[in-house]
């Protein structure tokens, strides 16, 4: 039995080193590919389910390496957040996209809003609201444009330090949005003390609305509760036109997904919303 239990814990720390040396080699890649500006944002449209307005667009990162893969955030956004580089390339997203805004402003887009992710990494810095009024301060756009995402994860600031946070941010003239709603834990406990504007139905609830599963009673129920709090409802990662009036009959106020577009750059984005003004 001894023999074998070491036979098992040098079997787990081999995979363990693996593991490292695969963060150590994407996380060198990903300072390079920073540090070289090879990261660049795509935009996603989002609609209002009522008017078919878009009213806004979400900033999502992306990169391209040398060789022309793509490596998905969900892998380099966690190694991004647990080396601390999450900082430096979270500050050029909310200028890159806040400069981008004032691209497709002057293009004629009215006034369109820039929603960008916000790790709770980012917001546990102390220098956090002085890196978005810098970012705002640099492009020329006001506070009111932006909306910052930020997830269930924030609850790891202490809930006091993140409701402060927020009302900071929304005396600003700053939007906020829950991400993710309903994959995290204890939503509803703390769901009431936090100030946002919008609420975000996660795609795995959305996917499955049509279905009869339980996942759809989560979404019916998440419109609702988001109403009461006085947020608007966003569903993400509407696909097909089923989904789209299943949540406008629950109410749900604005979507996001491919049935409308997928994430594009910037020189795409102007001439799509021109084309959707008509
Ligand atoms: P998220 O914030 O929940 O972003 C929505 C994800 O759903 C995006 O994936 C988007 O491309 C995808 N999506 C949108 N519509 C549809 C649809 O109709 N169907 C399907 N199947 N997918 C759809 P993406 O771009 O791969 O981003 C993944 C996650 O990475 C994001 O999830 C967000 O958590 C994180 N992320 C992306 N950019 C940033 C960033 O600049 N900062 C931070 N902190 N996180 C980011
Ligand atoms: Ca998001
Ligand atoms: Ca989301
Ligand atoms: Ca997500």
């Amino acid at each position: 039995a001894k023999e074998l239990g070491q036979g098992r814990s040098a079997y787990y720390s081999a995979e363990v080193g693996v593991v490292t040396r695969e963060r150590t080699r994407l996380l060198h890649g990903l300072q390079r590919a920073f540090d070289h500006e090879r990261l660049f944002v795509v935009y996603q449209p989002q609609i209002s389910l009522l008017s078919g307005q878009t009213i806004g667009v979400e900033a999502l990162l992306r990169w391209r390496t040398e060789d022309g893969q793509f490596v998905p955030p969900d892998r380099f956004i966690p190694v991004a957040e647990q080396s601390g580089l999450i900082v430096a390339i979270g500050a050029w997203v909310l200028r890159t996209s806040l400069y981008a805004l004032g691209q497709l402003r002057a293009g004629g887009a009215g006034d369109l809003r820039m929603a960008v992710n916000v790790s709770s990494v980012q917001l546990a810095q102390p220098q956090f609201l002085q890196i978005v009024d810098q970012a705002l301060r640099d492009t020329g756009m006001p506070a009111d444009c932006l909306e910052l995402e930020i997830t269930e994860s924030v609850a790891v600031m202490g809930m006091e330090r993140v409701a402060t946070l927020l009302r900071d941010i929304k005396s600003r003239g700053i939007a906020v949005a829950i991400d993710d709603f309903g994959t995290g834990f204890s939503s509803l406990s703390y769901l009431d003390r936090l100030p946002a504007d919008r609420l975000k139905i996660d795609r795995a609830f959305v996917m499955s609305l049509d279905s009869g599963r339980l996942g759809a009673r989560i979404a019916e129920m998440i419109v609702p509760l988001g109403h009461q709090l006085g947020m608007k409802v966003l569903a993400e990662g509407v696909e097909n036109e089923t989904q789209a009036s299943l949540l406008r009959d629950l109410g749900c106020d604005e979507a996001q997904g491919y049935l409308y577009a997928k994430p594009m750059p910037l020189e795409e984005l102007g001439p799509w919303l021109a084309q959707r003004r008509g």
